[in-house]
């Protein structure tokens, strides 16, 4: 008699089972979205897997993933022909909570509680099931192997592991079948089935069959055909979204699409997306980079790092020509094949981005507001890509209010005799804007960048300046203001006889607490600021300084 085996969930599972069955979503629907990705992967891993040794997928003529409903049985079920699950891989995907995704969502619906909010950046995965169904159960086959195991469970605290006769099996890949919870009936219909796996899954790159009980007729509702392989004229905005929602496991509007083909010294086709909404992880930094790497239309792996760091919020997929199915771990490294399309790529997405700024500002506003910080992270990564991230870098200033500035609009209005680049670098904008070193910038008229991201203290000080203009910050040194004419109607200034006997004074009541007194035009209504001295830190500097080494 087959011997079973009952696990207790691990904590975190139990949790993130209870919140699912209760009213975390409203919309139920993308639980078939997540097992149908699901099934896709189990494909794509063991497409990939049998060009080293076909002998693993023998017998198949492609690849599959086959849903079937049984409306009189109230049940759904979803099949592939793909890599399949050993016993000890059904305990660890399926008992544990092993995906960094999966434990953030958990603590992001723990401090929020709105999980409709939510959802829109989190791919659930396989317990998603469990809104629907009051039993799963996954039938599994690891290819190759010649043995097969039930995973099975009401999703209430325990699972069971069964063996399964050969026979009962499938001959290789994983059957989910899902016994749906009263109410949940819709799902054992065709039409339900159909209008879901359309408008989520309709460009996975597996052909997606249905298939009725009691029905002879197995229709096809996707053909497995990459979208990015299409010519982009035959592409609908429609197909884009869809794909951009597998792809991405994000489901907000795209802010750019940029789908095209490479051809000359290498040769590869790229559909790739800006989100127009921040991931939660965008700055964990086991973050990777989420671009998909495909050998003629085998998924190889997403952990080719094909783009820089600082276009890690881009997602999509480069699909080559030229490399070799048979890729290893190694070769991904220091590839010059990868490197190459990572360039091309990379100057592509950033001319992307510059059309975007000065085409729709609305559109472009919304990428900076979300990716503004990270794509600044180039501006001392990647030195070579300054000049065009420096035209697409957008600031907020003392006078410019809720309007994004470029640096060229800064420029094109620089005051007379007006020969750097101020910035303010501080914790937020008010805090900049209520400092007293800004004071003799804005009786100036005097615009000034406010800097309130963490990077910006690091590029500033290595950018060289912008069109010839220095970077200077509004705390560092002498103001030097003297040059730059107050605007007519000012209040009139001591003498500067007066000015240097008060400096003097200061400075000896002072003695060593200062290194110096002296007079500045940076303060306008303010009697006195402390500085920091020509060559040293900057104020803010100091402090980030001083956290990172404390
Ligand atoms: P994710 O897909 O993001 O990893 P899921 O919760 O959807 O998270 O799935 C967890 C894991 O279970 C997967 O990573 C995979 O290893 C395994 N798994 C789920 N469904 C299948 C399947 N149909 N075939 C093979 N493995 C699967
Ligand atoms: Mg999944």
């Amino acid at each position: 008699s087959p011997t079973v085996e009952r696990h207790a969930f691990e904590a975190e599972v139990s949790r993130l089972l209870h919140l699912m069955v209760h009213a975390v979503y409203s919309d139920k629907d993308i639980f078939l979205r997540e097992l149908i990705s699901n099934a896709a992967d189990a494909c794509e891993k063991l497409r990939y897997l049998s060009i080293a040794e076909p002998a693993l997928a023998a017998g198949a003529e492609g690849f599959a993933i086959t849903v079937t409903a049984d409306a009189a049985g109230r049940r759904l079920v979803v099949a592939d022909d793909g890599i399949g699950m050993s016993r000890d891989e059904l305990r660890d995907n399926l008992g544990t909570i092993a995906r960094s995704g999966t434990k953030a969502f958990l603590d992001g619906l723990e401090k929020k509680e709105d999980g409709g909010a939510l959802i829109g950046q989190f791919g659930v995965g396989f317990y998603s099931a469990f809104m629907v169904a009051d039993r799963v159960r996954v039938v599994s086959r690891r290819a190759g192997s010649d043995e097969a195991w039930a995973w099975e469970s009401d999703g209430k605290g325990t699972y069971e592991l069964t063996p399964v006769p050969l026979e009962e099996a499938p001959v290789r890949g994983t059957r989910v079948e899902l016994a749906l919870a009263e109410g949940m009936e819709t799902y054992a219909e065709a039409a339900t089935v159909e209008r879901i796996v359309r408008a989520y899954s309709a460009h996975v790159p597996v052909p997606i069959r249905f298939a009725e009980v009691g029905r002879d007729e197995v229709r096809e509702l996707a053909d497995g055909s990459a979208l990015w392989a299409k010519p982009k004229a035959s592409a609908t905005a429609e197909e884009y979204r869809e794909f951009y929602g597998t792809v991405a496991q994000a489901w907000d509007e795209p802010a750019l699409t940029l789908h095209y083909r490479a051809e000359g010294r290498h040769e590869y086709s790229v559909l790739l997306f800006v989100p127009s909404e921040k991931p939660f992880d965008l700055f964990d930094p086991a973050r990777k980079g989420r671009v998909k790497l495909y050998v003629r239309r085998v998924f190889i792996t997403d952990e080719a790092e094909i783009l820089p760091g600082w276009l890690r919020f881009a997602r999509g997929v480069v699909d080559s020509e030229d490399l070799p199915l048979n890729l290893s771990r190694e070769m991904l490294q220091k590839n010059p094949v990868i490197e190459a399309i990572g360039k091309g790529v990379t100057s592509r997405l950033l001319s992307e981005l510059a059309k975007t700024a000065d085409n729709d500002a609305d559109t472009y506003a919304k990428v900076w507001a979300a990716f503004g910080a990270v794509l600044k992270e180039g501006l001392y990564e990647a030195p070579e890509r300054r000049d065009e991230l420096f035209r697409i870098a957008r600031f907020r200033t003392t006078t410019a209010g809720e309007a994004w500035r470029s640096l060229a609009d800064y420029v094109k209005d620089l005051k007379e005799n007006q020969t750097a680049i101020y910035y303010a670098l501080g914790e937020s904008r008010e805090a900049v804007l209520a400092s007293p070193h800004l004071e003799g910038y804005a009786a100036r008229g005097l615009e000034v960048l406010i800097l309130t991201d963490p990077v910006d203290a690091f590029w500033v000080r290595t950018a060289l300046g912008f069109d010839g203009k220095p970077f200077k910050s509004v705390t560092q040194g002498a103001a030097d203001l003297d040059a730059i004419a107050k605007p007519e109607g000012a209040p009139e200034e001591a003498g500067a006889a007066e000015v240097a006997a008060l400096a003097a004074l200061l400075k000896e009541a002072l003695a060593e607490r200062v290194s110096d007194v002296r007079a500045s035009a940076r303060l306008a209504s303010s009697p006195v600021c402390l500085v920091a001295a020509d060559h040293a830190l900057d104020k803010l500097t100091e402090k980030l300084v001083a956290r990172q080494e404390g």
